[in-house]
């Protein structure tokens, strides 16, 4: 089974539309929605995302819901498909933001064949 993998230069995650989020609804706060308005950018994209280098200026502090590891345990997906369920979102982000044929979905493709 593979394991899921965050990649570098990718940073698909770091583009929100919570209106398009209802999966969310139940997973957020009121402070965790004004933290994430707070943060984004009329386009979408995280005001903390170097979007040139595709890495988070925050990383080491970062918002709970940005730590996939720790976030994911809140998904009754999770809990039933395990990483597979992480692989799938990232690939949804990944197609959505560069396209299915992208270098960031080759790349995250590879990476988690690798783990
Ligand atoms: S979409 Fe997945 S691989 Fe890309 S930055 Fe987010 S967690 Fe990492
Ligand atoms: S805080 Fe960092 S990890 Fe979270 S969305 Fe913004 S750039 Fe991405």
């Amino acid at each position: 089974m593979k394991s899921w993998t965050c990649i570098e230069n990718c940073g698909a995650c770091c583009k929100f539309n919570l209106n398009e989020r209802i999966d969310l609804a139940d997973k957020l706060n009121k402070e965790d929605i004004d933290l994430i308005n707070s943060m984004t950018a009329k386009d979408g994209w995280c005001k903390n995302l170097d979007r040139e280098n595709k890495k988070c200026r925050i990383y080491e502090t970062r918002p709970h819901f940005c730590r996939v590891n720790e976030f994911s345990i809140g998904f009754k997906e999770y809990l039933k498909s395990g990483d597979q369920f992480l692989i799938d979102c990232c690939k949804e982000h990944i197609s959505s933001i560069y396209g299915h044929k992208s270098v960031e979905m080759k790349n995250f493709k590879f990476a988690v064949s690798k783990k």
